[in-house]
């Protein structure tokens, strides 16, 4: 077999001539050729006549553990439909300076692992990552109208992008789990792309939409899609009352003058976010102290697990009496804080108590929730917002990719 012949079928990328290959420093450097002649245009894919060409390279998988690296020079097509664009080429996207295989290994580990793995083991730098990403989510991801498709129960939930306080909404499928609509900002406007790539029949097919109580989102669906049952769901409930928790203590730790005192109330933060059985030894005798010295605080912290239990154990007849109880208690003998959350919960009553009553299950909220989280810390260092949506869409869109696998040509 000529060393030409091997290197094209080692490559496994179709309708590629290989033409010669040498190593440069500790490199493979393969020259490479479209298998057409003609020029194409990178935009249309129709032919269009070539001029001037500048030498290239696009990073490719290792060969046997080598860094490798396919080299061309690509021509400049005038094309008559898109005017001067660069020439396709069949190994990579127009703008990239990376094949496919390699990208679909970068977004098949990205899906998968962390991103210090990811760099590390493909040697590339995390922010290039996310310009990868957004490709092959372009490639792989279909037609983004087709996600849209059969949308029946759906959840609407903002996550924070970045440390400046940026913010995307998503738009998750309730049945299918998956992540469907990505869109910047956290207001109702946020969705009004959401609503106009639905089409009416879309928006009218919807039936339940579960939302956090922040009011946007309900605007944006009284306004656009008034037939949709709202409900909200626990985990942003419970989300309020684990704050106001958390603003009592702080309070208490202001009020305090002696140092030691300060401390020791500050130092009950983890025991107060988790549930007693989730604690150890240290956190459940700083637990018992507060009840003997803290009764305040105390008590908002068995409000605050009162009412997870409530979520753990409701059926549609129990919820509502439930919670009314809750909040009985709660306005009796609650904290400023605490009243305040249980006065928006109250205002929100019908929609958390449909929340149970229309049967979503916990796990897939709570799983998708803390799922889109973790893709959410992994993406900071993105600069761009389509590649951390990119991402989103990538781990949690239902995204299926190949494994880099070559069969030989
Ligand atoms: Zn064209």
């Amino acid at each position: 077999m000529r060393p030409t012949t091997l290197l094209r079928r080692l490559l496994g990328i179709q309708q590629v001539r290989v033409l010669a290959a040498e190593f440069e420093e500790d490199k493979l450097v393969i020259d490479v050729a479209p298998s057409w002649s003609k020029g194409r245009c990178s935009c249309c894919g129709a032919k269009a006549p070539g001029h001037d060409r500048r030498e290239r390279r696009w990073r490719h998988l290792d060969v046997g553990g080598v860094r490798c690296e396919l080299r061309y020079s690509i021509r400049r097509v005038t094309c008559s439909k898109c005017g001067v664009k660069i020439e396709q080429v069949p190994w990579a996207d127009p703008d990239s300076g990376f094949t496919h295989p390699f990208e679909e290994l970068v977004a098949l580990l990205s899906q998968k692992t962390d991103k210090t793995m990811v760099s590390n083991l493909l040697r590339i730098a995390w922010l290039t990552v996310g310009r990868v990403i957004e490709r092959v989510v372009r490639r792989y991801g279909g037609d983004p109208q087709a996600r849209l498709r059969g949308l029946r129960r759906i959840g609407i939930d903002e996550l924070s992008y970045r440390k400046q306080h940026r913010y995307v909404t998503i738009v998750v499928d309730l049945d299918t789990h998956r992540v469907v609509w990505v869109a910047e900002g956290k207001d109702a406007a946020a969705l009004d792309g959401f609503f106009e790539a639905l089409g009416a029949d879309g928006v009218a097919a919807l039936e339940i939409a579960s939302i956090d109580m922040s009011g946007a989102f309900k605007r944006a669906l009284r306004q656009r899609a008034p037939h949709v049952r709202v409900v909200f769901d626990r985990f942003h409930v419970q989300g309020l009352v684990h704050d106001a928790l958390d603003q009592i203590r702080r309070g208490m730790v202001a009020e305090l003058r002696e140092p030691d005192e300060k401390r020791a109330l500050k130092g009950t933060r983890y025991a107060l976010q988790r549930s007693p059985w989730r604690l150890d030894a240290v956190a459940r005798r700083k637990l018992d102290e507060l009840e003997k010295e803290n009764q305040p605080l105390y008590r908002a912290y068995l409000m605050k697990e009162a009412l997870a239990a409530i979520f753990d154990t409701a059926s549609s007849e129990s919820i509502h009496d439930d919670l009314m109880n809750w909040l009985t208690w709660v306005e009796a003998e609650g904290e400023p804080p605490l009243l305040r959350a249980a006065e928006t919960i109250a205002e929100h009553f019908d929609g958390i108590v449909a929340y149970v009553a229309v049967g979503l299950t916990n796990a897939i909220t709570e799983g998708l929730n803390r799922k889109a989280r973790v893709v959410t810390s992994r993406s900071y260092g993105f600069r761009r917002l389509a590649s951390f949506a990119s991402m989103l869409l990538l781990c949690c869109g239902g995204i299926t990719l190949p494994w880099p696998h070559v069969v030989p040509l």
